[in-house]
């Protein structure tokens, strides 16, 4: 990354620093900070102790870096700058402003796509799992499953998740509840040639009968349990009345030859 930014001629390198990282390979997860945000130094308070050589990392960002240095020095303001980007970012992102910019990138699902079958390639929003730098690289969430991931690609894997920080993809959905699907109830059931495999189908019942009392409850307060199509009592007793569940430690050696 630094390479590609040394071969480019001087003048160039004092301009539009920010349409440069963030075109940069590896960096599709940021959104481009406004001007206003960064002159405003109510918004960056704090952050100067974050970073070191804060004042340069800064002019950098801002374009109006004119220190003539050599190239290691220069390697160094640099690194400092992508750091102080990424935390003003985190700060950003959390802004009206912001939200909006990520909220498009998301709608292009620039952050990718959930990995699990019943999600159907929902879009996924970055986060951190700490908001500390240095700590933990940025993992992946999916409101439709609720669940967190790794990023598919090793550049971004190395992302510094503080960047995002913990609580930028709840706040998106506060701010936006119209973004959170319908929870659906669709899951994998196992299955052994076409028989649900024993400990799993208990297993499954069970959880099935949970959930069916906890929407007995809400339906009694009038709480909206948010499921998308409520389970009814009829489908639960006829997951109770299907005993052809295959158990296979209860079988005969023999028995498993018809199914070999
Ligand atoms: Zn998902």
């Amino acid at each position: 990354m630094m390479d590609e930014f040394a071969s480019e001629s001087d003048s160039d390198y004092t301009s539009y620093w920010r349409d440069w990282f963030i075109s940069s390979r590896g960096n599709e997860y940021f959104c481009e900070i406004d001007e206003d945000y960064l002159t405003d130094r109510f918004n960056l308070t704090g952050l100067n102790t974050e970073v070191q050589y804060y004042q340069y990392a800064l002019d950098l960002i801002t374009d109006v870096f004119d220190l003539d240095c050599d190239d290691e020095m220069r390697e160094t303001i640099e690194k400092s700058a992508r750091h102080l980007y990424g935390l003003i970012h985190a700060r950003y992102i959390v802004t009206t402003r912001g939200l909006a910019k990520m909220l498009d990138k998301y709608k292009k699902a620039d952050f990718g796509k959930c990995p699990r079958v019943f999600c159907h390639s929902h879009p996924l929003l970055p986060m951190g799992q700490t908001d500390i730098p240095h700590q933990k690289p940025v993992k992946l969430y999916c409101v439709r499953c609720e669940d967190v991931y790794n990023p598919k690609s090793s550049r971004h894997g190395a992302i510094d998740g503080a960047y995002f920080g913990t609580s930028f993809h709840n706040i998106m959905f506060q701010v936006y509840p119209a973004l959170v699907p319908p929870k659906s109830a669709d899951r994998y059931v196992p299955r052994v040639y076409g028989f649900k495999v024993h400990a799993s189908a208990a297993l499954i019942r069970w959880q099935n009968n949970q959930r069916s009392d906890m929407l007995r409850r809400l339906r009694k307060l009038e709480i909206d349990s948010g499921f998308k199509e409520e389970i009814g009592d009829e489908d639960l007793e006829e997951e109770d009345e299907e005993e052809e569940d295959l158990d296979l430690e209860a079988m005969e050696p023999d028995a498993m030859h018809v199914l070999g």
